[in-house]
């Protein structure tokens, strides 16, 4: 007999795409709406800053365009949720329309953390989190002459990547004294260093941004260095902030994310989030992480629908991430903020090789260069924490596969 349910996600994102997808496969037969605020179905965003960018765009939908309607899935795109009302057990759209449901789940991802110096507001500073953001980036770089890019992060290291391939000039400027340094410390972010630079990327490296200027449009960049940098495009990366706004105002606890434990429940019971929003339960980790990656998306929206069926599956993912910058791709398995050493297999300057970060004498995480079908021994060592001597680790002669069954087998 079918349902008489109705489960309501908000966010049309590849979190919640991935968790109305799941909902229908385990046979959720209730109503089910998929709502976001986006013109857009939901859409990957990894391509935004690499093929979309340097131009060699490609269909970036998560779903095609009829898989909604034959899966009974409501989606409501240019519609945004205004308010959550957890004792009523309602949504309320654009300020009007109210949905009852039964179940919630939140994945309304993150937004680019804005920029204070003065200046930032000028025409031709952009930010890159949506589809919209992506093409108006893309037509004002066939426009430019001079880029600059603020944040050395991922998203700031792969639009240098993209827009230098394009032919653009582009400086890069952040207050770490390597790019990624925050995520992979000195030793890993030297070889990103070294990639950029190689590529013509003028670093600005260890000087913040102090001002930009221009009349009415961006012109000029100026550090906290004192270097004026010449810009008639500015795409600012300094980072995301989870859009919790909708769950704090419903009561629900939030903190850096909305807290949730490792069912993906919120501190309401029918409420769940998942995805760059969700700050989770690890239970290898005993600590709330927020992962903002594409894989932990896609996991954690399917997770949090298994749940909302009723189920109790721990989410347990070891987070993954990738990036591909110029003629580097990488693939990243583990959670290390903090790390006692480093260890190499291979020469990172050859382009070509795998880093490990330690903590307390185990593996915390991995990261596979140029260097394809190992990801999995890396998730398997990071997952396990494994102890392995740092000799053994950086000998290319010791298969990865014997190291990651051992730690699998301790
Ligand atoms: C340019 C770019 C490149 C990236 N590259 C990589 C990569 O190479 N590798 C990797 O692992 N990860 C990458 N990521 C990260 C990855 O894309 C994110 O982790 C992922 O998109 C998170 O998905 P999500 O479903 O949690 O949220 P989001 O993708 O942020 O989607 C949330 C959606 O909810 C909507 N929404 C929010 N509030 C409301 C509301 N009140 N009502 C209705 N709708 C609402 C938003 O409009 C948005 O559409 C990249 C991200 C960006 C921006």
């Amino acid at each position: 007999m079918p349902t008489e349910q109705t489960f309501v996600i908000v966010g049309a994102s590849l979190a919640g795409a991935k968790a109305a997808e799941a909902l229908r496969a385990r046979g959720f037969d209730g109503r089910l709406v998929l709502i976001g605020e986006e013109p857009e179905r939901p859409y990957e965003r990894p391509p935004l800053s690499k093929a979309h960018l340097s131009g060699a765009a490609k269909d970036v939908h998560v779903h095609d365009e009829t898989f909604y309607a034959e899966h009974s899935i409501e989606l409501r795109t240019s519609t945004t949720v205004t308010a959550l009302n957890p004792a009523e057990h309602t949504v309320t759209l654009a300020g009007t329309e109210k949905i009852r449901y039964d179940k919630a789940l939140l994945t309304t991802g993150a937004t680019p953390r804005e920029m204070t110096a003065p200046g930032g507001d000028l025409d031709g500073v952009h930010y890159l989190r949506t589809l919209a953001d992506a093409d108006r980036l893309l037509a004002a770089a066939t426009h430019a002459s001079a880029v600059a890019v603020i944040g050395a992060g991922w998203i700031g290291t792969e639009v240098a990547a993209s827009l230098r391939q394009r032919g653009l000039p582009v400086a890069l400027i952040d207050p770490g004294t390597v790019p990624l340094e925050r995520v992979l410390g000195g030793d890993v972010g030297a070889v990103f260093r070294d990639l950029h630079a190689a590529h013509g990327v003028a670093l600005h490296l260890g000087e913040g941004v102090r001002s930009l200027h221009g009349d009415g449009r961006v012109e000029e960049v100026r550090t906290t260095g004192g270097t004026a940098i010449p810009a008639d495009l500015v795409v600012v990366g300094i980072g995301a902030v989870p859009r919790t706004g909708l769950a704090a105002a419903a009561g629900i606890a939030v903190d850096d994310g909305i807290v949730v434990d490792e069912y993906l429940c919120s501190s309401h019971p029918d409420i769940y989030a998942a995805g760059d929003v969700a700050r989770a339960w690890h239970p290898g980790y005993r600590e709330h992480i927020r992962v903002e990656h594409w894989s932990n998306a896609i996991n954690q929206g399917r997770a949090a629908a298994v749940n909302m069926l009723g189920e109790a599956t721990a989410y347990t993912d070891t987070p993954y991430f990738f990036s591909d910058q110029y003629d580097l791709g990488m693939e990243y398995a583990g959670y290390s903020p903090h790390f006692d050493q480093v260890v190499f297999r291979g020469d990172p300057r050859s382009g070509e090789f795998i880093a490990f970060w330690l903590t307390g004498g185990g593996v915390a995480a991995g990261m596979n260069v140029n260097t394809w079908d190992v990801n999995e021994h890396l998730q398997q060592l990071a997952r396990r924490h494994a102890r392995v001597d740092p000799a053994r680790l950086a000998d290319p002669g010791v298969p990865l596969e014997a190291l990651a069954g051992a730690a699998a087998n301790p």
